[in-house]
């Protein structure tokens, strides 16, 4: 399959928009107000298949319980995984406490920056790699989740599918070929690409008609007004 094209114009209108967009109407959620690796670590697992209203009412919960990955490292398993009650999918406190003794062991608890480094410690797919090393470390790297996948593909490439693996190889592609310079700026980029996706350009609805990007954007014309 031929590799989509974007020309660097096209790609440099929709980062200024999205950011610009981002800037007058991202929430303030209490991840996005630090950058402490451990931190955003947690907010970035919890929020793994569960909505942001919910991760909201545990996150600060959780981070009083265990305030570091020390804590979590010296605690018994048994009591990480009763602090993550109610948020489901337990394999996420799982891994996170097999994490804490991994980076305890073998990096003297500290996280490492790099999105490559990330991902060889448990449970720390590519996404949440490229997530802790843009959000904490503000790393020039490429995410791409389930919304970022959609967004991305409705406005670069509509014949790619997100949830094809083969087609998500491309859309990681796309997600590094648009990155802005600065790791700062990818943070910002990053930040508005998902709060799209939650927000204007959903799996649900497409709300074109107050989209920021919907000049630029392959799939606009396909969609009816609300
Ligand atoms: S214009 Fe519509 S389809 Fe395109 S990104 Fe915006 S909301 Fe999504």
């Amino acid at each position: 399959m031929p590799k989509p094209r974007i020309d660097p114009k096209s790609a440099l209108v929709f980062r200024r928009r999205l950011a610009t967009w981002f800037r007058r109407a991202g929430r303030d959620l209490p991840w996005r107000r630090t950058r402490d690796p451990y931190r955003i670590l947690v907010s970035e697992l919890m929020l793994q298949q569960t909505q942001v209203s919910r991760v909201v009412e545990f996150y600060d919960r959780f981070l009083n319980r265990f305030p570091t990955l020390g804590h979590v490292a010296r605690a018994p398993q048994r009591k990480v995984m009763e602090s993550w009650e109610g948020l489901g999918y337990y394999a996420r406190a799982r891994n996170l406490h097999a994490l804490s003794k991994e980076v305890g062991a073998t990096r003297d608890g500290v996280l490492p920056a790099d999105a490559a480094e990330l991902r060889t410690l448990p449970g720390i797919g590519a996404y949440t790699a490229g997530a802790v090393s843009s959000f904490a470390f503000e790393r020039r790297a490429a995410l791409v989740d389930t919304n970022v996948a959609r967004v991305l593909s409705r406005v670069f490439a509509p014949r790619l599918k997100p949830k094809s693996p083969r087609d998500q190889k491309q859309l990681w592609g796309i997600a590094e070929m648009i990155l802005p310079r600065t790791g700062k700026a990818a943070w910002t980029h990053n930040q508005a690409l998902m709060e799209l996706g939650a927000l204007i350009c959903t799996a649900r609805i497409k709300r074109c008609g107050v989209c920021p990007v919907s000049a630029g954007c392959r799939s606009r014309d396909v969609v009816r007004p609300e």
